[in-house]
């Protein structure tokens, strides 16, 4: 065959196993809508996802996954299906916490436990990734090679003092035994018209750091503010000072984002303040960017407290997100697969945004590529944020996220 002809053949049987997916996605999509539901009214907070992780472990050994293992960083669950014929490894993640957030919706599939709501889809990328899974468990005789399933907990953050989220999983193994070749995962979102998706080559989600700084001075009767140091008109100066390493210090070209988004101090109206504490995130697009403004922040703090007599404390957080980036080549190799499952029109080159994803841990470690499942529905006036009190998504992303996610997964496995 000349090598023109090799490509069509291998096009046209990628089409053919394309087809055979969006039938077997379209014919789960009932059961799609079922989980997804169930895990809406059950929604568990980061590192508490007991329910979640029981019912899918369970799905899983029902679909015949050859190794199921629970338990991991917490209530992760990695799960492992071999294809027929032998081959390369190749993983999917999905992230399975809720937020404490208290649903609004008027919905049948409303959350039944109060104050803690689905408020950024990972309901939607539990079910998705479980349709993945029996798509491809269905076809396992034609699976050259395996497929690793992460279900994670903890993307949202973590619970004082609590270690979890991608880091864990990986220091816990999730990535090893074996270790895969490329990893892929998707977050939906109601930006976009459901029935497409988007994605970004090169950075996609920001760093995100949280940092907690202290200012320290003395107190003393408020009618003699001489005799102590004032933690509050300090704290107010520090905290403009810090708006000026984005206006000042950074490359204008360079996207950054640094918010307070916290300041308490201070006992009674007639004391002067000993303390203020302030919280706040750094978010960037480069990892150097990222350093430097850590940098600055200390100076900065340095600064404006030793101006006025006080001392002060930068104590970065459990919070700390590297870049979540799509490598060029691969992320345009990934579209290319997409395009060709939803057609060219259904797939958007989309703007980097300022969120933030521990997929990113993921991929300092292994290739990947990570997609947005876009599901909003202006007419059933489905378009709020992620993190809102109504934040819904039509339920066709679903079939979407399947077939998609199915046919970039058995890509990656033919892939020379
Ligand atoms: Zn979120
Ligand atoms: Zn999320």
């Amino acid at each position: 065959m000349t090598h023109a002809l090799a490509l069509l053949a291998t096009l046209a049987s990628a089409q053919s196993r394309d087809e055979q997916i969006a039938q077997r996605a379209a014919a789960l999509k009932p059961s799609l809508v079922e989980m997804r539901r169930d895990f809406h009214m059950y929604p568990e907070l980061s590192n508490r996802e007991e329910r979640t992780a029981r019912v899918v472990a369970q799905r899983l050994r029902a679909m015949g996954f050859d190794e199921v293992r629970t338990g991991v960083a917490k209530h992760g669950v990695v799960a492992l299906l071999k294809g027929a014929k032998p081959g390369p490894v190749v993983a999917w993640r999905a992230d399975m916490d809720a937020l404490p957030i208290d649903e609004i919706m008027d919905v049948p599939y409303r959350s039944k436990n109060k104050g803690v709501k689905h408020a950024c889809g990972h309901d939607v990328h539990v079910a998705v990734a479980l349709g993945i899974a029996e798509v491809l468990a269905g076809m396992r005789a034609q699976l050259a090679g395996s497929v690793k399933f992460l279900f994670q907990p903890a993307e949202e953050g973590l619970p004082e003092g609590e270690e979890g989220g991608a880091p864990f999983m990986i220091k816990e193994g999730a990535l090893a035994n074996p270790r895969p070749r490329m990893i892929f995962g998707l977050h939906t979102t109601a930006q976009a018209a459901v029935g497409t998706v988007g994605y970004s080559s090169g950075p996609q989600l920001a760093s995100a750091d949280e940092f907690v700084a202290t200012i320290q001075g003395k107190k003393s009767h408020a009618a003699w503010p001489h005799q102590g140091t004032d933690a509050v008109t300090i704290g107010a100066e520090c905290v403009l000072a810090l708006q000026s390493i984005r206006s000042r210090r950074i490359d204008p070209m360079q996207p950054m984002v640094l918010t307070v988004g916290t300041i308490h101090g201070g006992d009674r109206h007639n004391i002067i303040a000993e303390t203020v504490t302030m919280a706040g995130t750094l978010r960037t697009f480069n990892e150097s960017v990222r350093e430097g403004v850590r940098t600055m922040m200390k100076q900065t703090l340095e600064g404006c407290t030793a101006a006025h007599g006080a001392k002060y404390e930068l104590r970065w957080g459990g919070f700390s997100y590297p870049v979540t980036s799509n490598e060029p080549v691969l992320a345009a190799w990934s579209a290319g697969v997409l395009k060709r499952v939803l057609g060219e029109k259904n797939v958007i080159l989309s703007p980097p945004v300022m969120g933030a994803e521990d997929f990113s841990y993921y991929v300092k470690e292994v290739p990947g590529f990570f997609y947005w499942l876009f599901g909003a529905n202006e007419a059933r006036g489905i378009n709020s944020g992620n993190h809102t009190v109504n934040f819904d998504i039509d339920e066709d992303a679903l079939v979407v996220g399947v077939k998609t996610g199915a046919a970039l997964l058995l890509d990656a496995l033919a892939k020379p």
